[in-house]
């Protein structure tokens, strides 16, 4: 089956964020920028299904602006086959996202689409979801173990009273959980061979989607530090402060 991964270029997790002085959103200039994490698991999931024969094609899609290259070749050399670039260099929101892979889909017909559950640096968790409504597939989200069996993929994914299984007929839509797998490192000959792996890339007029936003941003705030906590020297303290201070009892 041919598969696709959708895989976005986003602040690295180790940095430490920052906000812009005009409240306008994030740095992002100079700043170290990755793939999304889960979106390495999605590609992990791939590789894997290429390496057991399950998948005969995996491509590595990106949306965004050129840098997004780098992220595709992440994934070729993590081990997909070759990558889509969508270049365009506006803020693209999810539904955008989920219309411009909706039109990649019309043009490759994958039997499966694996997106990581969110993006960690808008956390919107919906593209995925998106994508399924307006391609009229099935999802199974927030997948942590994936199997093939008769056609369908059985898509385990924890709920809060534990674990469900579904079984999907294909094609169908997947986004990745943490406990899927653990990506691999890229070795060093396979970051060289991905550099001659082939990327197509596409502008927003191309696939005939308007990404014009909806939302408009108003104002992007530091998060409100946390007080110092104090050491307390027993119970009775606690207890007088709970009555006085926090005036919880
Ligand atoms: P979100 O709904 O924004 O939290 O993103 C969920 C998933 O959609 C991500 O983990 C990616 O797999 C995919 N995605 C979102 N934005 C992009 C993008 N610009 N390029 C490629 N994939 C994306």
């Amino acid at each position: 089956m041919k598969v696709l991964v959708a895989v976005k270029r986003v602040i690295d997790f180790n940095v430490k964020i920052r906000v812009k002085s005009d409240s306008s959103g994030v740095e992002t200039g100079n700043v170290k920028m990755s793939m999304n994490p889960f979106d390495e698991i999605a590609v992990e999931e791939g590789v894997r299904m290429r390496e057991a024969g399950t998948a005969s094609e995996l491509i590595a899609v990106s949306l965004g602006p050129q840098a997004c290259q780098e992220t595709i070749r992440t994934g070729l050399a993590m081990g997909a086959d070759r990558g889509i670039l969508v270049e365009t260099d506006a803020d693209l929101e999810p539904l955008a996202v989920a219309k411009l892979l909706k039109a990649v889909v019309d043009k490759e017909n994958p039997d499966l689409i694996i997106l990581g559950k969110q993006a960690i640096d808008d956390d919107c968790n919906q593209t995925g979801q998106m994508l399924a409504a307006l391609l009229g597939w099935p999802q199974g989200t927030f997948a942590s173990n994936l199997a093939f069996a008769d056609g369908k993929a059985d898509v385990t994914r924890e709920i809060d009273g534990g674990l469900e299984t579904l079984s999907l007929s294909m094609p169908a839509v997947i986004t990745t959980d943490l406990r899927l797998n653990e990506p691999r490192y890229a070795s060093l000959p396979n970051i060289m061979k991905a550099k001659k792996k082939p990327i197509d890339v596409f502008s927003t007029d191309d696939l005939g989607v308007d990404v014009t936003p909806r939302l408009e941003i108003l104002k992007v705030e530091e998060p409100q530090g946390r007080e110092r906590g104090v050491i307390l020297a027993d119970a009775a303290e606690l207890v007088e402060k709970l009555r006085t201070e926090a005036k919880v009892i």
